[in-house]
């Protein structure tokens, strides 16, 4: 038996959430069960988890997108008990059984050996955020931004995304301007590396075509009328990575920095990205991060504590990351 938080639908067609003990045979078809020591709580999770966001496609689910933990049983080529690995996407927690569980059962295809230079708990200190933000920061370097081009805005910065693309970028040594709803949080802002502070609220009054070219890049997890603002703002041939929907689906913009400015959006979906990128994005965090740093943003909570957590990030109310102790073993950092 092991412990989970599970999501059933309700006769009313509502939603109720619980913690369950259940049974190994009940996990979903998979060629490797894990055993987690860590989950966490994204976005999405807590949209999953207050049913604020048609997230979960079908019930009862466990939810989580992601987690970290020790491989208990394999059948699958290269994949052997007792490796550590770690998992984001491919529709867990949304129709395949998720991460907020002691055990996920899942397509080998679809876990990453946990890179060396991380704990399982390291590992998801990051989580789809972290490692979503390294999409975004590889798409700019693909695109050829580099520090020279100039600074590179980020949106939510003092949420998931926000906080560790602030890292990684100032890691890489780029000029940044954390973009935020919470301008009491610019000491920790610029611990993590930004260069510069802009309010959401000042940000928001760019609301014409093509505003003062400012911005080399941009990394957004907000869209909506955050996104048209970055879009109007950004250079001569600047790059937005559009990742996320905080601030909305909209997208309340004109064609004009597109055909008057040659700006291009790049769409990062971390769910589906190739094997071989997650890998890449992996391998490329653990070169830049710095585990010190990862203390800074991280709350640790235990399953219990989940449902009290997914309103409080939807209210605005979290900080960075929240860590999800499944196994008491779990590596410390
Ligand atoms: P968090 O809740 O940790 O952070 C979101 C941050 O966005 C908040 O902390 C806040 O930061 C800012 N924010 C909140 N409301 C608004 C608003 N109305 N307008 C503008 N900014 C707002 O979430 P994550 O960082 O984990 O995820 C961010 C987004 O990225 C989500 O929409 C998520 O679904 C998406 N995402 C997408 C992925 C993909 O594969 N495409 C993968 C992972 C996440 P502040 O107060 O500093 O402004």
């Amino acid at each position: 038996m092991f412990r989970a938080l599970l999501i059933e639908k309700t006769p009313e067609g509502g939603q109720i959430v619980h913690e369950r003990s259940l049974s190994e045979d009940q996990l979903p078809e998979g060629d490797v069960t894990v055993r987690v020591e860590w989950s966490t709580l994204n976005y999405k999770d807590a949209l999953a988890i207050t049913g604020k966001g048609p997230v979960v496609r079908s019930y009862p689910m466990v939810p989580g997108i992601d987690c970290a933990g020790t491989i208990e049983a394999s059948s699958h080529p290269g994949l052997l008990a007792g490796q550590p690995v770690v998992l984001n996407g491919w529709g867990a927690g949304e129709n395949h059984w998720g991460g907020l569980a002691e055990r996920v059962r899942v397509p080998g295809r679809w876990l990453i050996p946990l890179p060396a230079a991380f704990s399982t708990r390291q590992a998801m200190a990051l989580g789809t955020a972290g490692y979503t933000a390294m999409l975004c920061v590889r798409a700019l370097i693909r695109e050829g931004v580099t520090p020279k081009s100039g600074p590179i805005v980020v949106t939510g910065a003092s949420g998931g995304v926000g906080s560790v693309a602030l890292m990684l970028l100032s890691k890489l040594g780029y000029q940044v301007t954390a973009v935020t709803g919470h301008p009491e949080e610019e000491p920790a802002l610029r611990r993590l590396g930004a260069t510069d502070i802009l309010p959401r609220q000042a940000l928001l009054r760019l609301t014409r075509p093509l505003e003062k070219a400012q911005w080399a890049g941009a990394v957004d997890v907000a869209g909506g009328a955050v996104l048209a603002a970055l879009c109007a703002s950004m250079q001569y041939h600047g790059v937005v990575t559009a990742c996320g929907l905080a601030a909305g689906m909209a997208f309340p913009a004109t064609v004009a920095p597109f055909i008057l400015r040659g700006v291009t959006l790049v769409g990062i979906d971390s769910v589906h990205c190739p094997h071989e990128e997650r890998l890449a994005a992996w391998q490329q965090l653990a070169e830049l991060v710095d585990p010190e740093k990862l203390d800074g943003i991280i709350k640790e909570i235990s399953l219990p504590d989940v449902q009290k957590a997914a309103s409080d990030l939807l209210d605005g109310e979290i900080r960075g990351r929240i860590l999800v102790r499944l196994a008491a073993s779990g590596n410390a950092l």
